[in-house]
């Protein structure tokens, strides 16, 4: 248990989908000036040196924000061998995200979800982060410290108020049971908020964790937005499919005659969507992709995630 160091894949592509889906919904709570909490029930270290031995022995960050940070304008010709494909035009999402991303990037660093969320908070709003690992708690502790210091530039795309204040709280403490053990949000935490709920699937548990977690904590959290992390790893596909459908399930059950609450002009918006990026062949068994489940998205967020799935797998469908 506890093998898993998120340091060895930070940056990844997967990481890089993740945080631009959760750069997007941090954008639209600040659009509001109204605060918001952000709850992160497997938080990791907070940030991560890309010069570290762990992250050059997988190369992993090169593949991922390396990629990304790296690619040309709109319209750009992919480089693809028949060079007709063009890049789509980068959604809002994306372009805060790596700007975000350059601030730490050039000085040998990557934002993991902790720093992106305290670096996009305002004085007002609130950061809850729970992580397990004794060596990786202590790390996020010590990294955390700076994030107060940490202003945008007053250009930065992301709504009102400033940034980087937010009030974190942090917690050595199992995320699968804080996610409902702390939520509903009570005393002073605002009552609006999301959860980012991002395990290592190290343990076959995880996934039974997940199943059965997420549900009840839609149940007691009955505003709250929830994103949910997965990979797609071709030797554990069983799981990762019977995982999937018995939250497809719950969740119908638990949303069944109850109209979203992202309603709007008499439309309808789905309570609950997965949405999917697949980047690398499935021959070897290893992870070829990864998924979210977003369950209560804010109103036309489900197109925004495939506008940002869309961008990103031209981006790593790229041939250099
Ligand atoms: N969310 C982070 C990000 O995007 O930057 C990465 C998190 S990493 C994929 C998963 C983290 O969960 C690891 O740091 C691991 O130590 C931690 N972890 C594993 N089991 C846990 C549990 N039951 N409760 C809280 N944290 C746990």
């Amino acid at each position: 248990m506890f093998a898993y160091r998120h340091g060895f894949h930070a940056g990844n592509k997967a990481d890089v989908f993740k945080h631009s889906v959760l750069t997007a919904v941090l954008m639209r709570f600040r659009a509001k000036e109204k605060p918001f909490l952000y709850f992160d029930s497997h938080a990791g270290a907070g940030f991560y040196k890309l010069d570290s031995e762990w992250s050059i022995q997988t190369g992993e960050a090169a593949g991922g924000i390396g990629v990304l940070l790296g690619s040309s304008a709109p319209g750009s010709s992919t480089g693809s061998a028949e060079g007709t494909e063009s890049l789509p035009p980068v959604p809002p999402a994306v372009e805060a995200y790596k700007k975000l991303c350059m601030r730490f990037y050039g000085k040998g660093f990557y934002p993991g979800s902790p720093e992106i969320a305290a670096s996009l908070s305002r004085p007002g709003d609130s950061l809850v982060l729970c992580e397990l690992h004794p060596s990786e708690i202590a790390v996020l502790r010590q990294n955390m410290k700076g994030v107060n210091s940490r202003d945008f530039p007053p250009d930065f795309p992301c709504g009102t108020g400033s940034s980087g204040r937010g009030n974190i709280h942090i917690h050595y403490r199992d995320g699968f049971e804080a996610v409902t053990g702390l939520l509903p949000p009570g005393g002073s935490l605002p009552k609006r908020g999301f959860v980012l709920m991002d395990p290592s699937y190290e343990l076959p548990s995880d996934y039974k964790n997940v199943s059965e977690v997420v549900p009840r904590a839609v149940s007691k959290w009955n505003t709250g937005i929830f994103i949910v992390w997965y990979p797609l790893v071709g030797r554990r596909m069983k799981q990762v499919e019977k995982m999937k459908k018995s939250l497809s399930d719950s969740l119908s059950a638990c949303f069944s005659g109850i109209r979203s609450p992202s309603v709007n002009s008499g439309e309808r918006e789905e309570p609950f969507f997965f949405s999917e990026l697949e980047f690398a062949g499935k021959d070897d068994g290893g992870m070829y992709g990864c998924g979210l489940l977003v369950v209560r998205p804010q109103w036309n967020f489900a197109g925004e995630v495939r506008e940002i799935n869309g961008y990103l797998r031209s981006v790593f469908s790229r041939r250099f």
